[in-house]
């Protein structure tokens, strides 16, 4: 079933879903099934699982010299979502990027999914990878998430990249773009980056999630921001509880977004690493109850394989 579709079904009740990633290369799917099982009893609309492309330096033999080359250390997205369906009868939903696919991968993948009776995709632009400045595209790939978008849109209307396919299949894949309540690291202002959110919605995408944050008035104006820019589609807040001091250095360093000072003051007078995860927890859970006072329609729950932080929090925020 469409994410959107969920949406309309809940007739106003907040539902709570989770992302997972996939296990590093060489270990057990195992561990997906153990990070999901517990999260079942609060029936999510869906799972999501993130697609991930690093690179890696490596001696190459022949020469002596240090090589790059792109690799992937979490691989198996569509796999998983696959084997998440038909375990957990739950919507399992594939992070698609532009970065490492040509447009011919793109629909490969795509077909892939439909194959498989995934309903729903997550598209995305992908980060430059280490030793780039900036994010290079494949050579016949995307440089941008709405132009992926374009590209799921034109299959869901039958149009293949060969265009003498006459009669083809139709696929019909909900769409989910990101969007970031404190702007995107690379847009030179939160104006822009509107803008170009609002152009991967007339591209196609149905529901927008957004970037984690830690001051839920940063998603309230987001939001607002996004209805006056003519966003009419769902906004699924994402949050993830900070788990532990390492953190506030490397949240705000990796994904640009701001930690509350309150939180900050507490997590530095912490004494314990178990008093740094009890202090995320709450913050998280005072977050959740605000949010769902607000009636948002799906809390996404960044969960890191961390099942039982999240149980505990959903539990706490709905006592
Ligand atoms: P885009 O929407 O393409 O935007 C990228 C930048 O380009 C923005 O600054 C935007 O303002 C600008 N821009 C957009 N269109 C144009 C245009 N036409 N002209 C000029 N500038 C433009 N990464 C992964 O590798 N794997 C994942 O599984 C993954 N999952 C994610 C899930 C969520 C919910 C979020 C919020 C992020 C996720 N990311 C993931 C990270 C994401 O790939 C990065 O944040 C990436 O840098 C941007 O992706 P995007 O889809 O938002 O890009």
């Amino acid at each position: 079933m469409k994410v959107t579709e969920h949406i309309e079904k809940a007739k106003g009740n907040t539902l709570f879903s989770f992302e997972i990633l996939p296990p590093l290369k060489g270990q057990n799917i195992q561990a997906i099934f153990d990070t999901v099982s517990p999260l079942m009893e609060f029936e999510p609309p869906f799972i999501d699982v993130t697609y991930h492309r690093e690179e890696y330096d490596y001696l190459d033999a022949g020469n002596g010299l240090w090589q790059k080359r792109i690799v992937r250390k979490r691989p198996g997205t569509v796999g998983i979502c696959s084997a998440i369906q038909s375990k957990f009868k739950v919507d399992a939903i594939p992070h698609i990027l532009c970065g490492g696919f040509t447009k011919e991968d793109t629909e490969n993948f795509l077909i892939d999914l439909d194959f498989l009776g995934i309903d729903n995709v997550v598209a995305l632009r992908g980060d430059a990878v280490k030793s780039e400045t900036y994010f290079k595209p494949e050579r016949d790939g995307h440089h941008y998430a709405s132009e992926l978008v374009t590209q799921i849109t034109a299959l869901n209307q039958g149009i293949y990249l060969d265009p003498h396919l006459e009669n083809s299949n139709k696929t019909d894949f909900c769409i989910g773009v990101a969007g970031y309540p404190e702007k995107h690291m690379e847009a030179p202002n939160f104006d822009t980056d509107l803008r170009y959110l609002k152009e991967k919605i007339d591209c196609g995408a149905d529901y927008i999630i957004t970037q984690m944050f830690f001051d839920n008035q940063k998603y309230f104006d987001f939001v607002d921001r996004c209805r006056k820019e003519g966003i009419t589609v769902p906004i699924i807040p994402g949050l993830k509880p900070l788990a532990t001091a390492r953190q506030l250095n490397i949240l705000p360093h990796r994904f640009k977004v701001d930690l509350p000072d309150e939180l900050v003051a507490e997590v530095l007078t912490a004494k314990t690493s178990e008093q740094i995860k009890e202090i995320g927890s709450a913050w998280c859970v005072h977050q959740t109850q605000e949010l769902l006072k607000a009636g948002v329609p799906i809390i996404h729950y960044y969960s890191m394989g961390k099942p039982d932080t999240i149980s505990d929090i959903i539990h706490r925020s709905t006592l």
